[in-house]
Protein backbone atom coordinates (compact mmCIF):
# COMPACT_ATOMS: atom_id res chain seq x y z
CA UNK A 1 0.00 0.00 0.00
CA UNK A 2 1.52 3.16 -0.78
CA UNK A 3 1.08 6.43 0.82
CA UNK A 4 -1.80 9.04 0.82
CA UNK A 5 0.16 11.98 1.72
CA UNK A 6 3.40 13.11 0.63
CA UNK A 7 5.50 14.04 3.49
CA UNK A 8 5.95 17.36 2.59
CA UNK A 9 2.33 17.49 3.22
CA UNK A 10 2.65 16.55 7.09
CA UNK A 11 2.87 18.43 9.59
CA UNK A 12 3.98 17.07 13.15
CA UNK A 13 3.57 20.46 15.61
CA UNK A 14 2.66 21.01 18.95
CA UNK A 15 0.39 23.34 21.01
CA UNK A 16 2.38 24.91 23.53
CA UNK A 17 1.15 27.28 26.06
CA UNK A 18 1.03 28.88 29.96
CA UNK A 19 -2.01 27.35 31.47
CA UNK A 20 -5.15 29.33 30.84
CA UNK A 21 -3.62 31.26 27.50
CA UNK A 22 -6.69 29.35 25.66
CA UNK A 23 -4.31 25.91 24.63
CA UNK A 24 -7.91 23.40 24.77
CA UNK A 25 -9.81 26.29 23.02
CA UNK A 26 -7.72 26.84 20.25
CA UNK A 27 -7.09 22.90 19.85
CA UNK A 28 -11.30 22.64 20.17
CA UNK A 29 -11.31 25.04 17.29
CA UNK A 30 -9.24 23.72 15.32
CA UNK A 31 -10.55 20.30 15.24
CA UNK A 32 -13.71 21.95 14.40
CA UNK A 33 -12.24 24.04 11.25
CA UNK A 34 -10.20 20.72 9.87
CA UNK A 35 -13.87 19.21 10.16
CA UNK A 36 -13.25 16.32 12.09
CA UNK A 37 -14.88 17.81 15.81
CA UNK A 38 -19.10 17.52 14.84
CA UNK A 39 -19.45 21.07 16.61
CA UNK A 40 -17.48 23.20 18.80
CA UNK A 41 -17.56 22.02 22.50
CA UNK A 42 -17.88 18.22 21.28
CA UNK A 43 -14.26 17.83 21.86
CA UNK A 44 -14.46 16.71 25.33
CA UNK A 45 -16.68 13.53 24.28
CA UNK A 46 -15.49 10.18 23.60
CA UNK A 47 -12.11 8.34 24.24
CA UNK A 48 -10.50 9.80 21.23
CA UNK A 49 -9.92 13.78 22.64
CA UNK A 50 -7.10 15.79 23.40
CA UNK A 51 -8.25 16.32 27.24
CA UNK A 52 -9.87 12.94 28.12
CA UNK A 53 -9.62 12.42 31.26
CA UNK A 54 -12.09 13.99 33.90
CA UNK A 55 -9.34 15.55 36.31
CA UNK A 56 -7.82 17.54 33.54
CA UNK A 57 -11.76 19.01 32.68
CA UNK A 58 -12.76 19.71 36.64
CA UNK A 59 -8.67 21.13 37.23
CA UNK A 60 -9.02 23.12 33.72
CA UNK A 61 -5.51 21.74 32.67
CA UNK A 62 -4.08 19.38 30.29
CA UNK A 63 -1.67 16.67 31.31
CA UNK A 64 -1.80 14.02 28.27
CA UNK A 65 -0.21 13.61 25.67
CA UNK A 66 -1.98 12.42 22.81
CA UNK A 67 -1.92 13.24 19.54
CA UNK A 68 -5.04 13.79 17.08
CA UNK A 69 -4.65 13.45 13.42
CA UNK A 70 -6.35 16.10 10.99
CA UNK A 71 -6.30 17.34 7.35
CA UNK A 72 -6.13 21.05 6.31
CA UNK A 73 -6.94 22.36 3.08
CA UNK A 74 -5.09 25.82 2.83
CA UNK A 75 -7.44 28.83 2.01
CA UNK A 76 -7.53 32.47 0.78
CA UNK A 77 -10.78 33.26 0.94
CA UNK A 78 -12.80 30.75 2.79
CA UNK A 79 -14.47 29.43 -0.52
CA UNK A 80 -11.15 27.98 -2.87
CA UNK A 81 -9.45 25.55 -2.35
CA UNK A 82 -5.75 26.97 -3.06
CA UNK A 83 -3.68 23.58 -2.47
CA UNK A 84 -4.15 19.98 -1.75
CA UNK A 85 -5.03 19.07 1.71
CA UNK A 86 -2.42 18.70 4.38
CA UNK A 87 -2.12 16.01 7.27
CA UNK A 88 -1.77 17.73 10.34
CA UNK A 89 -0.54 15.89 13.23
CA UNK A 90 -1.47 17.92 16.89
CA UNK A 91 0.58 16.34 19.60
CA UNK A 92 -0.76 18.10 22.46
CA UNK A 93 2.08 19.17 25.29
CA UNK A 94 0.49 20.19 28.60
CA UNK A 95 1.27 23.78 30.21
CA UNK A 96 1.69 23.13 33.65
CA UNK A 97 5.02 23.40 35.44
CA UNK A 98 4.57 19.87 37.10
CA UNK A 99 4.32 18.24 33.93
CA UNK A 100 7.23 19.99 32.20
CA UNK A 101 8.34 16.04 31.75
CA UNK A 102 5.25 15.58 29.70
CA UNK A 103 6.24 18.61 27.75
CA UNK A 104 9.70 17.40 26.80
CA UNK A 105 8.57 13.73 25.58
CA UNK A 106 6.48 15.63 23.41
CA UNK A 107 9.32 18.13 22.08
CA UNK A 108 11.11 15.24 21.31
CA UNK A 109 8.35 14.19 18.46
CA UNK A 110 7.08 17.37 16.96
CA UNK A 111 8.81 19.06 14.22
CA UNK A 112 7.26 22.51 15.15
CA UNK A 113 5.14 24.41 17.64
CA UNK A 114 2.18 26.98 17.40
CA UNK A 115 3.20 29.43 21.06
CA UNK A 116 -0.25 30.37 22.23
CA UNK A 117 -0.28 33.26 24.34
CA UNK A 118 -2.68 35.48 26.60
CA UNK A 119 -3.00 38.96 24.81
CA UNK A 120 -3.16 40.42 27.91
CA UNK A 121 -0.90 38.77 29.91
CA UNK A 122 1.77 38.04 27.18
CA UNK A 123 5.16 36.18 28.11
CA UNK A 124 4.60 34.44 31.31
CA UNK A 125 6.65 32.58 33.88
CA UNK A 126 5.17 29.16 32.42
CA UNK A 127 5.67 30.09 28.92
CA UNK A 128 9.24 30.94 29.44
CA UNK A 129 9.62 27.31 30.98
CA UNK A 130 8.57 25.48 27.69
CA UNK A 131 9.78 28.36 25.50
CA UNK A 132 13.41 27.11 26.72
CA UNK A 133 12.56 23.54 26.35
CA UNK A 134 11.53 24.26 23.01
CA UNK A 135 14.53 26.18 22.23
CA UNK A 136 16.59 23.18 23.71
CA UNK A 137 15.03 20.96 21.28
CA UNK A 138 15.40 23.42 18.55
CA UNK A 139 11.60 23.39 17.47
CA UNK A 140 10.64 25.89 15.08
CA UNK A 141 7.94 28.07 16.57
CA UNK A 142 5.07 30.83 15.36
CA UNK A 143 3.26 32.48 17.90
CA UNK A 144 -0.76 33.36 18.24
CA UNK A 145 -1.31 36.17 20.32
CA UNK A 146 -4.75 34.88 22.02
CA UNK A 147 -7.33 36.40 23.71
CA UNK A 148 -7.28 39.43 21.70
CA UNK A 149 -10.98 40.30 22.96
CA UNK A 150 -10.13 40.11 25.90
CA UNK A 151 -10.01 43.48 28.31
CA UNK A 152 -6.74 45.01 28.18
CA UNK A 153 -5.40 42.58 25.46
CA UNK A 154 -2.28 44.30 23.98
CA UNK A 155 -0.79 42.71 20.83
CA UNK A 156 2.64 44.71 20.39
CA UNK A 157 2.60 44.91 24.60
CA UNK A 158 3.08 41.05 23.81
CA UNK A 159 5.48 41.59 20.47
CA UNK A 160 7.28 44.04 22.75
CA UNK A 161 7.38 40.92 25.57
CA UNK A 162 8.32 37.66 22.97
CA UNK A 163 11.81 40.10 22.36
CA UNK A 164 12.41 40.97 26.13
CA UNK A 165 11.87 38.05 27.60
CA UNK A 166 12.44 35.47 25.64
CA UNK A 167 15.43 36.91 23.56
CA UNK A 168 13.61 35.84 20.05
CA UNK A 169 13.03 37.65 17.27
CA UNK A 170 9.58 38.75 16.82
CA UNK A 171 8.07 38.85 13.29
CA UNK A 172 4.40 40.05 13.24
CA UNK A 173 2.80 38.83 10.21
CA UNK A 174 -0.77 40.05 11.43
CA UNK A 175 -1.78 43.01 13.19
CA UNK A 176 -5.57 43.03 14.63
CA UNK A 177 -8.13 45.10 13.50
CA UNK A 178 -9.67 46.55 17.09
CA UNK A 179 -8.73 45.14 20.19
CA UNK A 180 -11.26 43.78 23.83
CA UNK A 181 -15.29 44.36 22.04
CA UNK A 182 -14.07 45.93 18.90
CA UNK A 183 -11.91 42.73 17.35
CA UNK A 184 -12.55 42.23 13.75
CA UNK A 185 -9.63 40.56 12.86
CA UNK A 186 -6.55 41.47 11.32
CA UNK A 187 -4.50 42.70 8.61
CA UNK A 188 -2.57 40.23 6.59
CA UNK A 189 1.13 42.00 6.39
CA UNK A 190 2.29 39.14 3.74
CA UNK A 191 -0.95 39.67 1.88
CA UNK A 192 -1.80 43.60 2.71
CA UNK A 193 -5.18 42.24 3.31
CA UNK A 194 -7.78 42.53 5.65
CA UNK A 195 -9.77 39.45 7.73
CA UNK A 196 -12.74 40.31 9.28
CA UNK A 197 -15.39 37.96 10.71
CA UNK A 198 -18.65 39.56 10.95
CA UNK A 199 -21.20 36.93 11.43
CA UNK A 200 -22.39 35.20 14.44
CA UNK A 201 -21.56 31.38 12.59
CA UNK A 202 -18.84 30.29 14.59
CA UNK A 203 -15.96 32.13 12.22
CA UNK A 204 -17.37 29.82 9.10
CA UNK A 205 -17.37 33.00 6.85
CA UNK A 206 -15.37 36.11 6.81
CA UNK A 207 -14.50 38.96 3.83
CA UNK A 208 -10.59 39.66 2.69
CA UNK A 209 -10.99 43.18 1.61
CA UNK A 210 -8.64 45.74 1.05
CA UNK A 211 -7.18 47.60 4.11
CA UNK A 212 -9.21 50.48 5.46
CA UNK A 213 -7.61 54.01 5.38
CA UNK A 214 -7.14 54.58 8.47
CA UNK A 215 -4.72 51.33 9.61
CA UNK A 216 -2.59 51.60 5.98
CA UNK A 217 -0.10 53.80 7.66
CA UNK A 218 0.00 51.09 10.16
CA UNK A 219 0.03 48.31 8.14
CA UNK A 220 2.45 50.09 5.82
CA UNK A 221 5.33 50.72 8.72
CA UNK A 222 4.84 47.32 9.93
CA UNK A 223 5.15 45.50 6.64
CA UNK A 224 8.33 47.63 6.20
CA UNK A 225 9.93 45.49 9.79
CA UNK A 226 8.66 42.50 8.69
CA UNK A 227 10.28 42.66 5.28
CA UNK A 228 13.62 44.07 6.77
CA UNK A 229 13.61 40.67 9.05
CA UNK A 230 13.15 38.10 5.92
CA UNK A 231 15.41 39.64 3.76
CA UNK A 232 18.22 39.01 5.87
CA UNK A 233 17.44 35.03 5.12
CA UNK A 234 18.40 35.59 1.67
CA UNK A 235 21.55 37.71 0.17
CA UNK A 236 19.70 38.09 -3.57
CA UNK A 237 16.67 39.48 -1.48
CA UNK A 238 19.03 41.49 0.96
CA UNK A 239 20.34 43.04 -2.08
CA UNK A 240 17.21 44.03 -4.01
CA UNK A 241 15.83 45.30 -0.89
CA UNK A 242 18.87 47.35 -0.46
CA UNK A 243 17.72 48.68 -4.01
CA UNK A 244 14.72 49.36 -3.00
CA UNK A 245 12.65 46.62 -4.54
CA UNK A 246 10.22 44.47 -2.23
CA UNK A 247 9.94 40.90 -2.10
CA UNK A 248 6.87 39.38 -4.32
CA UNK A 249 4.66 37.68 -2.36
CA UNK A 250 5.71 34.08 -3.16
CA UNK A 251 8.96 35.42 -2.04
CA UNK A 252 8.15 36.99 1.38
CA UNK A 253 6.47 33.73 2.35
CA UNK A 254 9.46 31.74 1.24
CA UNK A 255 11.92 34.12 3.36
CA UNK A 256 9.66 34.07 6.70
CA UNK A 257 9.68 29.97 6.27
CA UNK A 258 13.68 29.75 6.10
CA UNK A 259 13.43 32.35 8.99
CA UNK A 260 11.65 29.55 10.67
CA UNK A 261 12.86 26.64 10.16
CA UNK A 262 16.30 28.17 11.14
CA UNK A 263 14.79 29.82 14.26
CA UNK A 264 16.12 33.15 13.27
CA UNK A 265 13.03 34.70 13.70
CA UNK A 266 9.12 33.92 14.76
CA UNK A 267 6.21 34.92 12.63
CA UNK A 268 3.63 36.60 15.22
CA UNK A 269 -0.21 35.84 14.58
CA UNK A 270 -2.92 37.32 17.03
CA UNK A 271 -6.90 36.40 17.39
CA UNK A 272 -9.36 35.00 19.69
CA UNK A 273 -10.18 31.30 19.98
CA UNK A 274 -13.34 31.83 21.44
CA UNK A 275 -14.72 34.48 19.52
CA UNK A 276 -13.52 32.19 16.29
CA UNK A 277 -11.20 35.11 14.90
CA UNK A 278 -8.18 34.09 13.44
CA UNK A 279 -7.97 30.77 13.74
CA UNK A 280 -8.13 29.27 10.02
CA UNK A 281 -5.26 31.74 8.58
CA UNK A 282 -3.01 29.88 11.92
CA UNK A 283 -3.75 27.22 10.03
CA UNK A 284 -2.38 28.38 6.88
CA UNK A 285 0.74 29.75 8.20
CA UNK A 286 1.22 26.16 10.28
CA UNK A 287 1.05 24.80 6.35
CA UNK A 288 3.26 27.90 5.35
CA UNK A 289 6.00 27.81 8.01
CA UNK A 290 6.15 25.09 10.01
CA UNK A 291 8.65 22.13 9.22
CA UNK A 292 7.08 18.63 7.18
CA UNK A 293 9.37 15.79 8.72
CA UNK A 294 11.47 16.35 5.37
CA UNK A 295 13.01 19.65 6.67
CA UNK A 296 14.12 19.09 10.12
CA UNK A 297 17.74 17.84 10.48
CA UNK A 298 18.22 14.03 11.14
CA UNK A 299 17.01 12.57 14.07
CA UNK A 300 20.64 11.23 15.80
CA UNK A 301 20.57 8.04 16.53
CA UNK A 302 23.16 5.06 17.68
CA UNK A 303 24.65 1.47 17.64
CA UNK A 304 22.63 -0.14 20.56
CA UNK A 305 25.21 -0.57 23.36
CA UNK A 306 27.15 1.70 21.43
CA UNK A 307 27.20 5.94 21.72
CA UNK A 308 30.74 6.43 19.86
CA UNK A 309 29.10 4.38 16.48
CA UNK A 310 26.33 7.13 15.03
CA UNK A 311 23.30 5.54 13.14
CA UNK A 312 21.34 8.96 12.55
CA UNK A 313 18.02 8.78 10.80
CA UNK A 314 18.07 10.92 7.80
CA UNK A 315 14.59 12.26 7.29
CA UNK A 316 13.06 10.76 4.05
CA UNK A 317 10.19 10.06 1.87
CA UNK A 318 12.01 6.83 0.95
CA UNK A 319 9.21 3.71 2.33
CA UNK A 320 11.68 1.21 1.85
CA UNK A 321 13.88 2.42 4.32
CA UNK A 322 14.39 0.69 7.44
CA UNK A 323 11.66 1.39 10.09
CA UNK A 324 12.39 3.17 12.84
CA UNK A 325 10.09 5.10 15.63
CA UNK A 326 9.66 6.58 19.25
CA UNK A 327 7.69 5.59 21.66
CA UNK A 328 6.74 8.84 23.52
CA UNK A 329 3.34 8.45 25.69
CA UNK A 330 1.64 5.16 27.21
CA UNK A 331 -2.49 5.66 27.82
CA UNK A 332 -4.79 3.06 28.20
CA UNK A 333 -8.00 2.75 26.13
CA UNK A 334 -11.00 1.52 27.80
CA UNK A 335 -11.45 -0.68 24.44
CA UNK A 336 -8.13 -0.94 23.37
CA UNK A 337 -6.36 -1.57 26.87
CA UNK A 338 -2.78 -0.19 26.33
CA UNK A 339 -1.97 2.27 23.60
CA UNK A 340 1.66 3.12 23.02
CA UNK A 341 1.94 6.40 20.79
CA UNK A 342 4.34 5.73 18.68
CA UNK A 343 6.13 8.58 16.18
CA UNK A 344 7.58 7.19 12.98
CA UNK A 345 10.90 8.21 11.50
CA UNK A 346 11.85 6.53 8.66
CA UNK A 347 9.94 2.97 6.80
CA UNK A 348 6.63 1.45 7.29
CA UNK A 349 5.04 -0.60 9.91
CA UNK A 350 2.52 -2.75 9.33
CA UNK A 351 0.01 -4.55 11.67
CA UNK A 352 1.00 -7.81 12.76
CA UNK A 353 4.92 -6.86 12.22
CA UNK A 354 7.55 -8.02 14.65
CA UNK A 355 9.97 -5.15 15.55
CA UNK A 356 12.82 -4.51 17.97
CA UNK A 357 12.76 -2.68 20.93
CA UNK A 358 16.47 -1.07 21.16
CA UNK A 359 16.03 0.21 24.38
CA UNK A 360 15.37 -3.23 26.15
CA UNK A 361 16.68 -5.54 23.17
CA UNK A 362 13.39 -6.99 23.39
CA UNK A 363 11.45 -8.43 20.12
CA UNK A 364 7.80 -6.75 20.12
CA UNK A 365 4.90 -7.65 17.87
CA UNK A 366 1.96 -5.35 16.77
CA UNK A 367 -1.22 -6.47 17.56
CA UNK A 368 -3.46 -3.34 16.41
CA UNK A 369 -3.16 -0.02 14.97
CA UNK A 370 -4.99 2.82 15.24
CA UNK A 371 -4.78 6.79 14.08
CA UNK A 372 -6.68 9.22 16.78
CA UNK A 373 -8.84 11.93 14.96
CA UNK A 374 -10.99 14.52 16.95
CA UNK A 375 -14.12 11.96 17.14
CA UNK A 376 -13.03 8.28 16.36
CA UNK A 377 -10.16 5.95 15.79
CA UNK A 378 -9.36 4.72 12.64
CA UNK A 379 -7.91 0.88 12.55
CA UNK A 380 -5.12 1.00 10.08
CA UNK A 381 -3.09 -1.54 8.54
CA UNK A 382 0.15 -0.01 7.69
CA UNK A 383 1.91 3.60 9.07
CA UNK A 384 4.51 5.27 7.36
CA UNK A 385 7.29 7.97 9.04
CA UNK A 386 6.07 11.03 9.80
CA UNK A 387 2.71 9.20 11.36
CA UNK A 388 1.91 9.21 14.69
CA UNK A 389 0.12 5.70 15.93
CA UNK A 390 -1.44 4.52 18.72
CA UNK A 391 -0.14 0.28 18.93
CA UNK A 392 -1.99 -1.83 20.85
CA UNK A 393 -0.66 -5.06 22.49
CA UNK A 394 3.09 -3.89 23.18
CA UNK A 395 4.23 -5.52 26.34
CA UNK A 396 7.64 -4.10 26.77
CA UNK A 397 7.75 -0.98 25.31
CA UNK A 398 7.69 2.16 27.75
CA UNK A 399 8.32 5.84 26.98
CA UNK A 400 11.41 7.20 25.30
CA UNK A 401 11.64 3.83 24.07
CA UNK A 402 12.77 2.93 20.35
CA UNK A 403 11.29 0.62 18.11
CA UNK A 404 12.85 -1.04 14.85
CA UNK A 405 13.87 -2.94 12.47
CA UNK A 406 15.30 -5.64 13.70
CA UNK A 407 18.24 -6.23 10.68
CA UNK A 408 18.87 -2.70 11.18
CA UNK A 409 18.77 -1.64 15.25
CA UNK A 410 19.20 2.29 16.09
CA UNK A 411 18.85 3.20 19.36
CA UNK A 412 17.26 7.27 19.33
CA UNK A 413 18.62 10.09 21.44
CA UNK A 414 16.80 8.85 24.42
CA UNK A 415 14.88 11.09 26.70
CA UNK A 416 16.14 11.51 29.81
CA UNK A 417 13.55 11.87 33.18
CA UNK A 418 14.44 14.21 36.12
CA UNK A 419 14.12 12.31 39.43
CA UNK A 420 11.14 13.13 41.49
CA UNK A 421 11.28 15.56 43.84
CA UNK A 422 8.14 15.07 46.51
CA UNK A 423 7.07 12.38 47.68
CA UNK A 424 3.60 10.94 49.93
CA UNK A 425 2.61 7.93 51.49
CA UNK A 426 -0.41 6.38 50.82
CA UNK A 427 -1.92 3.94 53.05
CA UNK A 428 -4.66 1.58 52.01
CA UNK A 429 -7.54 1.22 54.04
CA UNK A 430 -8.22 -2.75 53.40
CA UNK A 431 -6.27 -5.55 52.19
CA UNK A 432 -8.76 -5.32 49.04
CA UNK A 433 -7.64 -1.98 48.59
CA UNK A 434 -3.75 -3.04 49.10
CA UNK A 435 -4.44 -5.59 46.07
CA UNK A 436 -6.38 -2.84 44.20
CA UNK A 437 -3.59 -0.17 44.68
CA UNK A 438 -0.64 -2.52 43.63
CA UNK A 439 -2.29 -3.24 40.29
CA UNK A 440 -2.82 0.87 39.73
CA UNK A 441 0.43 2.07 41.03
CA UNK A 442 1.93 -0.17 38.58
CA UNK A 443 -0.24 0.77 35.57
CA UNK A 444 0.15 4.46 36.86
CA UNK A 445 4.03 3.70 36.86
CA UNK A 446 4.28 2.26 33.37
CA UNK A 447 2.46 5.40 31.82
CA UNK A 448 4.58 7.91 33.34
CA UNK A 449 8.28 7.60 34.28
CA UNK A 450 8.45 11.06 35.87
CA UNK A 451 6.39 8.75 38.92
CA UNK A 452 7.56 6.51 41.25
CA UNK A 453 6.43 3.96 43.92
CA UNK A 454 8.44 2.57 46.32
CA UNK A 455 8.40 1.29 50.30
CA UNK A 456 9.75 2.51 52.76
CA UNK A 457 11.40 -0.51 54.89
CA UNK A 458 11.11 0.92 58.17
CA UNK A 459 7.40 1.92 58.23
CA UNK A 460 6.20 -0.66 55.36
CA UNK A 461 4.32 2.52 54.26
CA UNK A 462 4.01 2.32 50.30
CA UNK A 463 5.53 6.28 49.02
CA UNK A 464 4.36 7.64 45.96
CA UNK A 465 7.14 10.16 44.52
CA UNK A 466 6.48 13.09 41.39
CA UNK A 467 6.77 16.01 40.27
CA UNK A 468 4.71 18.28 42.21
CA UNK A 469 2.17 18.39 44.69
CA UNK A 470 -0.37 18.69 41.63
CA UNK A 471 1.54 15.50 39.77
CA UNK A 472 0.73 13.46 42.70
CA UNK A 473 -3.12 14.70 43.59
CA UNK A 474 -3.56 13.55 39.82
CA UNK A 475 -2.44 10.07 40.54
CA UNK A 476 -3.82 10.00 44.04
CA UNK A 477 -7.03 10.81 42.39
CA UNK A 478 -6.71 8.23 39.44
CA UNK A 479 -6.29 5.45 42.21
CA UNK A 480 -9.37 6.45 43.69
CA UNK A 481 -11.27 6.87 40.23
CA UNK A 482 -10.12 4.40 38.10
CA UNK A 483 -9.05 1.53 40.66
CA UNK A 484 -11.29 2.47 43.39
CA UNK A 485 -8.58 2.80 45.83
CA UNK A 486 -9.29 3.45 49.02
CA UNK A 487 -6.89 4.68 51.03
CA UNK A 488 -5.43 7.16 53.73
CA UNK A 489 -3.12 9.71 52.58
CA UNK A 490 -0.30 11.53 54.02
CA UNK A 491 1.41 14.96 54.04
CA UNK A 492 3.53 16.09 50.92
CA UNK A 493 7.16 15.78 51.86
CA UNK A 494 10.06 17.58 50.06
CA UNK A 495 12.38 14.97 48.34
CA UNK A 496 16.11 16.88 47.54
CA UNK A 497 18.41 15.28 44.93
CA UNK A 498 21.29 16.49 44.55
CA UNK A 499 23.81 15.10 41.57
CA UNK A 500 27.35 15.85 40.80
CA UNK A 501 28.77 14.02 37.42
CA UNK A 502 30.01 15.53 34.36
CA UNK A 503 27.67 18.66 35.00
CA UNK A 504 26.50 19.29 38.47
CA UNK A 505 23.00 19.87 39.24
CA UNK A 506 21.08 21.06 42.45
CA UNK A 507 17.42 20.33 42.24
CA UNK A 508 15.58 21.00 45.55
CA UNK A 509 11.53 21.61 46.65
CA UNK A 510 10.99 24.70 48.85
CA UNK A 511 7.70 24.21 51.19
CA UNK A 512 6.25 27.12 52.19
CA UNK A 513 3.11 26.31 54.63
CA UNK A 514 0.59 28.77 53.91
CA UNK A 515 -2.71 29.04 55.65
CA UNK A 516 -2.38 25.36 55.67
CA UNK A 517 -2.11 24.41 51.76
CA UNK A 518 1.40 23.71 50.95
CA UNK A 519 3.23 26.48 48.37
CA UNK A 520 6.28 24.72 46.37
CA UNK A 521 8.88 26.46 44.39
CA UNK A 522 10.85 23.82 42.46
CA UNK A 523 14.44 25.25 42.18
CA UNK A 524 16.98 23.36 39.91
CA UNK A 525 20.63 25.01 39.53
CA UNK A 526 23.41 23.70 36.98
CA UNK A 527 26.44 24.09 37.21
CA UNK A 528 29.39 23.23 34.99
CA UNK A 529 33.15 22.02 35.61
CA UNK A 530 35.43 24.75 35.58
CA UNK A 531 38.76 23.88 32.68
CA UNK A 532 41.27 23.63 34.96
CA UNK A 533 38.97 20.77 37.32
CA UNK A 534 39.36 23.35 40.44
CA UNK A 535 35.14 22.96 40.72
CA UNK A 536 32.09 24.28 39.51
CA UNK A 537 30.38 27.33 37.83
CA UNK A 538 27.05 28.45 37.67
CA UNK A 539 25.41 28.29 34.51
CA UNK A 540 21.39 28.50 34.66
CA UNK A 541 18.73 28.66 37.60
CA UNK A 542 15.08 27.20 36.94
CA UNK A 543 12.42 28.06 39.22
CA UNK A 544 8.73 26.83 38.67
CA UNK A 545 5.67 26.03 40.67
CA UNK A 546 4.29 28.26 43.22
CA UNK A 547 7.13 30.62 44.10
CA UNK A 548 6.85 32.01 47.61
CA UNK A 549 6.95 35.85 47.24
CA UNK A 550 9.96 36.44 49.60
CA UNK A 551 12.15 34.98 46.61
CA UNK A 552 10.85 37.85 44.10
CA UNK A 553 13.14 40.76 45.07
CA UNK A 554 10.50 43.63 44.94
CA UNK A 555 7.53 42.09 45.91
CA UNK A 556 6.38 42.64 49.22
P1 LIG B 1 -5.63 26.24 28.48
O1 LIG B 1 -5.46 26.12 29.95
O2 LIG B 1 -4.47 26.95 27.85
O3 LIG B 1 -5.99 24.98 27.77
O4 LIG B 1 -6.83 27.30 28.29
P2 LIG B 1 -8.36 27.09 27.91
O5 LIG B 1 -8.53 26.91 26.45
O6 LIG B 1 -8.97 26.09 28.82
O7 LIG B 1 -8.89 28.56 28.23
C1 LIG B 1 -8.83 29.11 29.51
C2 LIG B 1 -9.97 30.09 29.66
O8 LIG B 1 -9.82 31.18 28.75
C3 LIG B 1 -11.33 29.47 29.36
O9 LIG B 1 -12.27 30.03 30.25
C4 LIG B 1 -11.61 29.92 27.93
O10 LIG B 1 -13.00 30.02 27.65
C5 LIG B 1 -10.95 31.28 27.90
N1 LIG B 1 -10.50 31.63 26.55
C6 LIG B 1 -9.83 30.86 25.67
N2 LIG B 1 -9.60 31.54 24.52
C7 LIG B 1 -10.14 32.76 24.68
C8 LIG B 1 -10.24 33.92 23.85
O11 LIG B 1 -9.81 33.96 22.71
N3 LIG B 1 -10.87 34.99 24.40
C9 LIG B 1 -11.39 35.00 25.65
N4 LIG B 1 -11.98 36.10 26.08
N5 LIG B 1 -11.32 33.93 26.45
C10 LIG B 1 -10.71 32.82 25.99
Amino acid sequence: MAREYPLERYRNFGIMAHIDAGKTTTTERILYYTGKSHKIGEVHDGAATMDWMVQEQERGITITSAATTTFWERTEDGSTALSPKYRFNIIDTPGHVDFTIEVERSLAVLDGAVCVLDANAGVEPQTETVWRQADRYKVPRIVFVNKMDKIGADFFNCVRMIKDRTGATPAPIQLPIGSENQLEGHIDLITMKEWVWAGEDLGATWEVREIRDSLRPLAEEWRGKLIEIAVEMDDAAMEGYLEGKEPDMDTLRKLIRKGVLTLSFMPVLCGSAFKNKGVQPMLNAVVDFLPSPLDVPPYMGFAPGDETETRNIERSADDAQPFSGLAFKIMNDPYMGTLTFTRIYSGTLSKGDSFLNSTKGKRERVGRMVMMHANKQDEITEAFAGDIVALAGLKETTTGDTVCDPNKPVVLETMTFPDPVIEIAVEPKSKADQEKMSVGLQRLAAEDPSFRVETNFESGQTIMKGMGELHLDILIDRLRREFKVEANIGQPQVAYREKIGRAAEIDFTHKKQSGGTGQFARIKLTFEPLEAGSGFQFVSAIVGGAVPKEYIPGVQ
